[in-house]
């Protein structure tokens, strides 16, 4: 073992849906601790509009918008930066949606679109940058899950759906992999002021329900989530794969 563990100097990563959010707050943070960040999400504009911003700050960064739900367009989007920035040591499988409505009334697009963008995208972009992190015979993979993949919640049990699958895929995907010296696994978020929770930010009478329900008694703050995604990231974890790391100001252990 070499010290220290948590450093991340001159690795590569890739966080998808990285150009606002909680993706933003990760590859930021993960560069303050020495990584080089892939910047990722659909629209190029905002993509290279994140990519600059965190270029300013002094950081290694470049941009690869594509559409995580589009298995071809991941194949040409990891190629791409495996043959031109080099080598991608960790991926941050982040990029996910929201849509809120009772199960009943819950459009079938919606379902599909949820179920591409939550669950498929974690296979294609995994299975993706785990061929090369496999020749290469090491590998970092965080899969951000929810608390949503433990409690369901009025009005987004398909969300609840993917995010369990989130947690199951990540033990497949660990179990599989671990042999080839890759660790996966998955970071659990509780509530975060997004923009994918702009409706619940905006409504007073949630805030005031969760800061009752949450043992800490307040939202999180998306910079409270870089810990746990440079644990998983660095070589502290080197023998930690397959788990859920919850960050979730005791949401999840509490009733
Ligand atoms: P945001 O809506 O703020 O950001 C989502 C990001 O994903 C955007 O950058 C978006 O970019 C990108 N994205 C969406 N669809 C695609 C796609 N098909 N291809 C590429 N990029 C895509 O969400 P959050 O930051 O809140 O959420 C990030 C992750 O954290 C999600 O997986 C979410 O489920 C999870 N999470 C969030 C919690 C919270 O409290 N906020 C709690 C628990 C989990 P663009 O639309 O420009 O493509």
């Amino acid at each position: 073992m070499t010290f220290p563990l948590f450093d991340l100097e001159g690795r590569r990563a890739l966080v998808t849906g990285s150009n606002q959010g909680i993706g933003y707050a990760l590859a930021r943070g993960l560069a303050r601790h020495g990584a080089r960040i892939v910047i990722n999400g659909r629209n190029p504009e905002k993509v290279e509009t994140a990519a600059q911003q965190l270029r300013t700050e002094g950081f290694d960064v470049s941009a690869a918008p594509f559409d995580v739900t589009d298995a071809k367009a991941v194949a040409d989007g990891v190629a791409a930066i495996e043959g031109g920035e080099g080598a991608i040591d960790i991926l941050i499988n982040n990029a996910g949606m929201q849509f809120r409505t009772p199960l009943e009334d819950f459009p079938i697009d919606k379902w599909d679109q949820m179920l591409r963008t939550n669950i498929s995208s974690i296979f294609y972009v995994g299975q993706a940058v785990a061929r090369f992190m496999i020749a290469r015979g090491e590998g970092k993979i965080v899969n951000i899950a929810s608390v949503q993949s433990e409690l369901a919640r009025p009005g987004i049990a398909p969300y609840t759906a993917t995010k369990g699958a989130v947690r199951n895929l990540t033990r497949g995907m660990s179990t599989d992999w671990a042999r080839h010296g890759l660790q996966v696994n998955a970071l659990a978020p509780g509530y975060f002021r997004t923009p994918l929770n702009q409706a619940l930010v905006d409504d007073p009478k949630f805030s005031a329900w969760l800061e009752t329900r949450t043992p800490a008694g307040r939202w999180g703050d998306v910079d409270e989530l870089i810990g746990a995604a440079v644990f998983l990231s660095s070589k502290a974890s080197s023998f930690v794969t397959g788990h859920m790391l919850v960050v979730d100001g005791g949401i999840t252990t509490s009733l």
